[in-house]
């Protein structure tokens, strides 16, 4: 399927590690990312400073539902249930839906 236009669920409800221009830190989830214009559309599309994870994301059906309302639904069910909590000797935020490791770092 193709990515719905102004959705932008999968840069909200999500935490994303990856640092992102804006949010060194990475993504929190159920926060919008920084990166989202105004018309929901990514500003760092085709920059190499994008989260490389955010390129590798493909719209379905199982993820995006009929609506905006569905996907931010059944992203934040998945975050919830994907979640670890943070390790005591790491400061690093308890990420684990779009995690990425040393081979998918941002570009
Ligand atoms: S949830 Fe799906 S439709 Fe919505 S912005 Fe992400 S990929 Fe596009
Ligand atoms: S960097 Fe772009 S694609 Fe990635 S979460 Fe932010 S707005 Fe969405």
């Amino acid at each position: 399927m193709e990515c719905r236009p102004g959705c932008a669920a999968c840069c909200i409800a999500p935490s994303i590690s990856s640092p992102i221009p804006g949010m060194e830190l990475g993504k929190p989830a159920g926060v919008r990312c920084v990166q989202l214009d105004e018309q929901d559309g990514c500003r760092l599309f085709g920059d190499s400073r994008r989260p490389r994870v955010c390129g590798s994301l493909q719209p379905s059906i199982e993820m995006c539902g009929t609506s905006r309302g569905e996907a931010l639904r059944w992203l934040a069910q998945l975050e919830r249930l994907t979640t670890t909590p943070p390790s005591p000797d790491t400061k690093t935020r308890p990420h684990t839906l779009f995690r990425c490791d040393a081979t998918n770092m941002p570009l």
